[in-house]
């Protein structure tokens, strides 16, 4: 018997985030592969086995997978947010790349998710309202030059800027440095916004702008959302602000 490897985006937190074609991929697998803490948001099914590994083996984690789809077992394999963005499903096809004659056979689905630029968004207002980009500052798998080289070139050109993966234990100085080089791009009012376990019990959001924006706002939970000069913040009756960015572009950039 064939086996399937499906890649499944979990959504960022909230059960009621994980879309149900996700939701239907994890109750048809006989194996569930992921990182740990991931797969405990999975809710155990009788006849199904979870494989937890650890963070920083996604290859082995991968070749788990698709060892298990070779000898016939239905798996998913599972990310936060969406599988695709930062995350699980380019990796697998990194595997089956290094090994086509062992797995280019087996039957692959990606279901995606809810990922954290968007769940984020949508508790901030709008800030994606036009054009934006998404960029990890993690330099585990990039030199922090091109890093930098990107966040030069993203804010120079008038996206938004979704950055993933702001700061760790063994990155905790990153986030100071690509701010500092945003606040030589981009006006000191620019809006710059924290949203921190969105959909989770944690959640926190904090709203800021580029002169004040303290990177001790932010975790490895954390979203970093980083307006153009068109976002802005509107604040309704009730005190509650939004942030949002217009759908019309006011200048050339
Ligand atoms: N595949 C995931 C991203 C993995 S990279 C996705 O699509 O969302 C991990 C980074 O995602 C974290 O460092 C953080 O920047 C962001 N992230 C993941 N879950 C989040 C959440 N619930 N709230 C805010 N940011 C989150």
């Amino acid at each position: 018997m064939t086996g399937h490897v499906s890649i499944v985006g979990l959504g960022p937190g909230g059960p009621e985030h994980t879309t149900p074609a996700a939701s239907n991929a994890l109750a048809a697998a006989t194996d569930l592969v992921g990182y740990g803490p991931y797969l405990e948001r999975v809710p155990a099914r009788p006849q199904q086995t979870k494989h937890p590994s650890d963070n920083r083996v996604e290859i082995e984690r991968a070749r788990t997978a698709l060892e298990f789809a070779r000898a016939g077992r239905q798996v998913a394999i599972v990310s936060s947010g969406d599988a695709g963005v930062f995350a699980m499903a380019a990796t697998v096809f990194e595997a089956i790349e290094q090994d086509p004659q062992a797995f280019s056979a087996i039957d692959v689905t990606v279901v995606p998710g809810v990922t954290a630029m968007v769940a984020a968004a949508a508790r901030l207002g709008a800030p994606l309202g036009h054009d934006f980009c998404a960029i990890s500052l993690s330099d585990n798998l990039k030199p922090w030059d091109v890093i930098v080289e990107r966040l030069k070139a993203a804010a120079g050109a008038g996206f938004v800027i979704a950055l993933y993966n702001p700061t760790s234990k063994a990155r905790p100085r990153q986030l100071n440095e690509a701010l500092e080089i945003l606040r030589g791009i981009l006006p000191g009012e620019t809006q710059v916004a924290f949203a921190t376990a969105v959909s989770r019990p944690e959640e926190k959001i904090v709203l800021s702008t580029l002169a004040d924006a303290d990177p001790g706002c932010a975790d490895m939970r954390t979203l970093v959302m980083i307006g153009t000069e068109a976002t802005r913040q509107l604040t309704m009756s009730d005190g509650t602000s939004w942030i949002y960015t217009p759908r019309r572009a006011e200048t050339s950039l």
